[in-house]
């Protein structure tokens, strides 16, 4: 579903990215960690063009990622994307937000765009918000809402940056039950965290990255129990 073959990525003379390759299956989950600076929020802006890569190749779903707009175009539309910051319209209901985009980019007619995200609020389990503001929504709901309006425009993959990162401790689990229940569903994610309880649970792999690389790959119980690298040693024996 996703391919990324000797993918750099330039800061100026910084480079963020050094030759990255990883395959991701069809309905499979991969969780990257890996130290502040690391290159992961980089690596999946890439993947849907929210950052421009300077060499190699990204295909999602084979669509090659490149300067062709209608290629981008595709490849956004199919890529859902949820960041550590909400960023929900704040003037807009959750049921306004949830319907925008398939009303704006798909053309649904209003009915069909408000019974699916009904749907979806049900799914991430906050229906009865419907029709509040997300101001008056704990970050924990506000994050959920999040991840129904990417569902919305039934995307063939979830992108997921530190979904949990700006939650209070609290609420960080009814996100990841949201996202667990994504990933059983068969939603190809890539999802940034930290929260290896997470990653135990519902990664396929686990990805580990430093300096602008991919340091390691393996599964969570490769990962967790008997990691290959230094540098996955010592940002595991730090996490733990
Ligand atoms: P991570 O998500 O792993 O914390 P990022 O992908 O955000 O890391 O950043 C990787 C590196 O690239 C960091 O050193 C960061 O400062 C740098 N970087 C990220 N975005 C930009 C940008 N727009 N301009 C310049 N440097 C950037
Ligand atoms: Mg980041």
């Amino acid at each position: 579903m996703i391919v990324l073959e000797g993918v750099q990525k330039l800061f100026g003379d910084f480079q963020a990215l050094r030759d990255i390759d990883l395959v991701v299956g069809r309905q499979e989950v991969v969780v990257v960690c890996g130290p502040s600076g690391s290159g992961k929020s980089t690596l999946i802006r890439c993947i849907n063009r929210l950052e421009a890569h300077d060499a190699g190749r990204i295909l999602v779903d084979g669509v090659e990622v490149n300067d062709d707009v209608r290629n981008v175009q595709t490849v956004r539309r199919e890529t859902g994307m949820v960041f550590q910051s909400f960023n929900l319209f704040p003037h807009m209901t959750v049921l306004e937000n949830v319907t925008l985009a398939p009303r704006q980019v798909r053309r649904q007619a209003a009915k069909e765009a408000e019974a699916t995200a009904m749907e979806l609020l049900e799914r991430v389990k906050i229906p009865e918000q419907a029709h509040k503001y997300p101001g008056q929504l704990s970050g924990g709901q506000q994050q959920r809402v999040a991840i129904a309006r990417a569902l919305a425009m039934r995307p063939k993959v979830m992108l997921f940056d530190e979904p949990t990162s700006a939650l209070d401790p609290e609420m960080v689990a009814e996100v990841l039950d949201a996202m667990k229940e994504l990933a059983r569903s068969g939603m190809t994610m890539i999802v940034v965290t930290h929260e290896m309880g997470f990653a135990r649970e519902v990664a396929d792999r686990v990805v580990f990255m430093a300096d602008g690389e991919v340091v390691e790959v393996g599964s969570p119980e490769h990962f967790f129990e008997d990691p290959r690298e230094e540098r996955t040693k010592l940002f595991i024996s730090q996490i733990l």
